[in-house]
């Protein structure tokens, strides 16, 4: 890394905040990457880097790609993202370090909207709305989304039958080899929603029981953990951690596809084109997975799952229109569906930053003082000290 600010200028972020609380120990960095499209949204990760550099380049790099998802999503919010640096990976949330963190987040006065990342619960964003209203993925009584995963793998699905438009001229996945690598939240519910359109599926996790559970329940076949990158098949779904398609990796594969919902699973940008030289077809991953984030979008005016399900099923669209580009410009489509993002904010976005008192477009012109409609609102101060 050269210097922060380099750095920062580099990848287009508008504001970095370091933010310490002595006495809660917090220890924690906020990246408003931008809010060209809106307030910038992204998850909350607690983890334990080695050293702060990692910490502060996962930050950048993660909320960076919060405003490229967001934005070939058709979304009207920025990317942002904060990481909380904890002495362990699973160290707990002590709830004055929430509450300092939601204290941090509040004097941002909407420019950065917190959600759930690796690491955090649904108790963590309730704690943290108790010191300030943006933050989204509060409990569902308040008016939040609940869990994303469904919503997710449904997104997931719709992006594999474009892929399968892409290969074979139909999106149509009956009597396709699926291998799912991750049986966990999202990895679970695609199993699921593949075997219910025909799929045969192949699946594998590095905790055997929940393959195992996951298989019986939808019929799958298992494999253990190493062997799911060489599975032969029709499409990889990559549904665990980032960073599977490396430059050993890619010669291993036997899929004719990549699609899946893990976020940044190429280990560089560079493997974008060895995919693509090898023949492999990839669905980005910040397309394939955008499911998340429109569930939570759906907050914003007054949550429905319904809504929020169909929503997520438009992006075979967008996967179509990434994939058709992609061919008629011969490269790689993680490329070009960054080319798309880019594209739509240098069209569509504000030349301006997003300032507390800004409108959203969902608030008719008016101010932004809430992320939810008035009846669902966790009430930052209604919500007592339940965590
Ligand atoms: P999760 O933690 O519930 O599930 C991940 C699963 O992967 C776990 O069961 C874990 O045991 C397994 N796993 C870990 N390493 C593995 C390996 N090497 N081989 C096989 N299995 C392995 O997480 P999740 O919520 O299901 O999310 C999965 C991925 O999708 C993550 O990369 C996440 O960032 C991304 N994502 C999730 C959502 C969502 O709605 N939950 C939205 C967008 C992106």
């Amino acid at each position: 890394m050269t210097t922060v600010t380099g750095e920062m200028m580099a990848r287009g972020h508008e504001q970095v905040v370091f933010v310490t609380d002595v006495a809660s120990g917090l220890r924690a960095i906020i990246a408003v990457h931008s809010t060209a499209l809106g307030p910038a949204l992204g998850g909350v990760r607690f983890w334990h880097y080695e050293r702060e550099e990692d910490a502060l380049l996962d930050v950048l790099r993660l909320s960076e790609a919060m405003t490229l998802k967001a934005s070939i999503a058709g979304l009207h919010q920025g990317g942002g993202k904060v990481v909380v640096l904890l002495d362990a990976v699973d160290a707990p949330h002590p709830e004055p370090m929430l509450l300092a963190l939601g204290r941090a987040i509040d004097e941002l006065g909407g420019r950065y909207l917190a959600a759930e990342d690796v690491g955090a619960t649904q108790g963590d964003m309730d704690v943290i709305a108790r010191e300030t209203p943006w933050v989204t993925g509060v409990a569902p009584t308040a008016g939040g989304s609940g869990d994303p995963s469904p919503v997710t793998a449904l997104g997931v699905l719709a992006a594999i039958r474009a892929v399968a438009q892409a290969l074979d001229g139909a999106p149509d996945i009956s009597g396709y080899r699926v291998a799912v690598q991750g049986a966990g939240h999202v990895g679970a519910h695609l199993v699921a929603d593949l075997a219910a359109a025909g799929a045969s599926v192949v699946v594998a996790d590095v905790n055997d029981v929940r393959a195992h559970e996951v298989a019986v329940a939808h019929g799958a076949e298992v494999v253990v953990s190493d062997d799911i990158l060489a599975v032969e098949c029709d499409v990889f779904a990559p549904c665990a951690l980032g960073g599977v398609l490396s430059e050993a990796a890619v010669p291993l594969l036997r899929c004719r596809a990549v699609c899946g919902a893990a976020n940044n699973q190429l280990a560089d940008d560079h493997v974008d084109d060895l995919l693509y030289e090898r023949g492999v077809l990839y669905g980005p991953d910040f397309v394939a997975n955008a499911g998340g984030i429109i569930n939570i979008a759906e907050e914003f005016t007054g949550y429905s799952r319904d809504r929020a399900l169909a929503r997520a099923e438009a992006i075979e669209g967008t996967m179509t229109r990434v994939l058709e580009r992609a061919r008629a410009e011969d490269r790689g489509p993680g490329g070009v569906a960054e080319d798309i993002a880019r594209e739509r904010i240098a069209r569509e976005g504000s030349s301006n930053r997003w300032h507390p008192g800004d409108p959203a477009a969902w608030t008719n012109g008016q101010p932004l003082t809430r992320l939810r409609p008035a009846h669902a609102q966790p009430g930052h101060l209604q919500l007592g000290s339940s965590s």
